[in-house]
């Protein structure tokens, strides 16, 4: 198998010459790993991928999760994949080992997560998501609910899900309605209310779909501090611990949706026959903090699944550009002369070098921030814990956001890349933009992503998660220092980290002035540029490492001098409209603020085309 949706080369070099993976294994938690056996895993996870998980993307977007009334009927794919995955142990390679994980450091969950992801997003989500919901039954649960559902969800006996959104919230978690009174004898909680857009919510994969629910126990306090969390199994567990009695989780529905299509993502309307029981998982009123446990894992993840789907969008650009053929160079337009491949024109060479920049830049600061999570849960002083969870908490968004958002540019440019026959659907790439829209949504919005960066991670604890990412820029530059190759680069960045200083300190004026509503009014803006600077930053690390590397000599000159030359691209035609942009935020602009509404012009119509 030569074709590949991912650079592997590029992977050994994040893992080991960037993050030093196998150092991990010096830990208690990893010590029966080595980079043998991680380097054994990646080798299996990249054959399922290919042979398993690709092979169905475009069949599971034409078949659909289909509904017919009462079931879900799933693409026939999708239960090839369940199957593998089982044998394969899948489902949470990181977690314990007597809860059925391999014990393996999230960067490697993470890395294993980019392979499924890059060759079939909507499948290695119902995968994603039985791992997601032992997680939180790991993390909050007593010893009796890990017993009832770890083994089942972590050994793809049970499905699992969750369910925050509701049909009139989404972004505003604390207006939820679904509420939980407890049953007189005290077992259990009576849940009613419906939740909507919920990802493999309904399916036949297993025996069982476990829930963790949002809900609020009828007369506790009022917004966020009310909600808690539940287990709602789809159905109820009988005196094995098998799937027993119908719980009373009915699906209504699932989206036809713009993307992911192979993924039903449903409506489910929870005690409509008031016998809907669910288990509480935690503190009461404590279930927002516990669901975000997973929702910022899930963030992170989102930044994963939308840069390994761009990968996979840039090696069929790739692949297509090398062998397209079409025109002749600027230089000799002699039309004796044979035409050339595409890639050898400069604008196309463009499109592929800013997906590369994206792919590549983007998925060194998603290793980073996984290993970041392995230090917040297995660094060794509480000190060193404390500092990674800080720059994982400022750096989240950014995966987030600015992942999706520059997935889909760079899916756009493969697509563009292909000329006319991108946009058909023979080529997967139409439905890789389809499918990639969605990471800017889900997980809480980019724009809400905004918000909370500015709103709330980098003020917290007077602005110390800034701090410390901002010192950990610092060791960047005095370690880059003197490496002549990359003196350029490290000059630009070194320039763009005083700006967002700068930018940081005059919002942080506005903010203790009073001015909240203009503090915010840029967030999305400013996410971006902070973006930019972290994966300036990114890639600055990388080509140092490149670049010391072609300074001893190697055999690889060509790998190293792509890296160089990929972080100088990035680094010169990028920053200098960061700096553009940031004189935005400067000067105050407000227009968005003051906009009224009356101004917009027109009435708007309906969202449906003639209704
Ligand atoms: C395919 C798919 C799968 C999903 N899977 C799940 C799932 O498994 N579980 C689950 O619980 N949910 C899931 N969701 C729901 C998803 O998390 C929500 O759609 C998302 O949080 C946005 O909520 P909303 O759709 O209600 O949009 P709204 O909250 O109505 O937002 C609409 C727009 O207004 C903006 N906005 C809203 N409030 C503010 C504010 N205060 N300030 C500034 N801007 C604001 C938003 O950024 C957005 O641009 C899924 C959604 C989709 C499409």
């Amino acid at each position: 198998m030569s074709d590949k949706l991912f650079d592997r080369r590029d992977i050994q070099f994040v893992l080991y010459e960037m993050l030093n993976m196998e150092s991990l294994c010096e830990r208690e938690r990893f010590s029966d790993h080595s980079r043998e056996t991680f380097d054994l895993v990646l080798d299996t996870a990249e054959q399922v991928a290919m042979e398993v998980f690709w092979p169905h993307y475009q069949s599971m977007d034409a078949e659909g999760a289909k509904f017919d009334g009462k079931d879900v009927t799933l693409p026939k794919g999708m239960h090839e994949i369940w199957e593998t995955s089982k044998k394969g142990g899948w489902f949470g390679p990181a977690m314990d080992y007597d809860c059925g994980g391999q014990q393996m450091p999230y960067l490697m969950q993470s890395t294993i997560s980019y392979l499924f992801n890059a060759a079939n997003t909507s499948a290695y989500m119902f995968i994603g998501q039985a791992g997601g919901a032992a997680y939180l039954i790991y993390l909050f649960g007593t010893p009796e609910q890990k017993e009832q559902y770890l083994e089942k969800l972590m050994g793809g006996g049970w499905g699992g899900t969750m369910c925050l959104s509701e049909p009139d919230v989404g972004s505003s978690l604390g207006d939820i309605t679904t509420t939980a009174i407890p049953s007189a004898d005290g077992g259990h909680y009576k849940i009613k209310g419906v939740k909507r857009w919920i990802s493999s919510g309904d399916h036949d994969l297993g025996d069982n779909i476990v829930h963790p629910v949002l809900a609020k126990i009828e007369g506790g306090p009022p917004g966020t501090k009310g909600i808690s969390l539940f287990i709602v199994p789809k159905y109820r567990l009988d005196e094995n611990g098998e799937a027993g009695e119908f719980n009373d989780v009915l699906t209504a529905g699932i989206e036809h949706k713009l993307g992911l299509r192979g993924q039903p993502t449903a409506t489910l309307n929870l005690g409509d026959n008031d016998d809907c029981h669910g288990y509480l998982l935690g503190n009461e009123n404590e279930g927002l903090r516990e669901m975000l446990h997973l929702v910022n894992s899930a963030r992170i993840h989102t930044g994963v699944q939308a840069i390994a789907q761009a990968s996979a969008a840039y090696q069929i650009a790739l692949k297509y550009s090398r062998e397209r053929i079409q025109g002749r160079e600027v230089t000799n337009m002699d039309p004796d002369l044979e035409a050339v491949t595409i890639i050898r024109h400069a604008d196309v060479r463009r499109m592929l070098l800013w997906q590369k920049a994206y792919v590549e830049g983007l998925f060194s600061l998603l290793g980073y921030c996984a290993l970041l999570w392995d230090t917040t849960n297995t660094g060794e002083t509480e000190e060193e814990r404390e500092r990674s969870d800080e720059l994982l908490g400022v750096l989240t968004p950014v995966c987030k956001a600015y992942g999706s958002d520059k997935s889909t540019e760079s899916i756009r440019l493969a697509i563009q890349c292909l000329g006319g026959a991108g946009y058909t659907e023979d080529f997967a790439l139409g439905q890789m933009l389809r499918d990639n829209k969605v990471f800017s949504i889900y997980e809480g919005t980019n724009g809400i992503q905004g918000l909370d960066l500015l709103g709330r991670r980098v003020v917290r604890n007077n602005g110390s998660a800034f701090r410390a990412l901002m010192e950990e820029i610092g060791k960047t530059l005095v370690d880059s220092d003197g490496v002549e190759g990359v003196a350029d680069i490290r000059e630009k960045v070194a320039e763009a980290q005083d700006k967002i200083v700068a930018v940081m300190t005059h919002l942080a004026g506005l903010g203790m002035g009073g001015e909240v509503a203009l503090y915010t009014a840029n967030s999305s803006l400013f996410l971006r540029i902070f973006s930019e600077v972290c994966i300036s930053w990114q890639w600055l690390v990388q080509a140092t490492i490149a670049q010391r590397a072609l300074d001893a000599g190697t055999d690889e000159t060509a790998f190293y001098t792509s890296k160089v030359e990929t972080a100088r691209f990035y680094v010169n035609n990028t920053l200098p409209l960061m700096h553009a942009s940031a004189q935005i935020i400067m000067d105050n602009e407000r227009g968005a603020l003051d906009f009224e509404d009356a101004w917009f012009g027109g009435e708007g119509v309906p969202a449906t085309a003639g209704a």
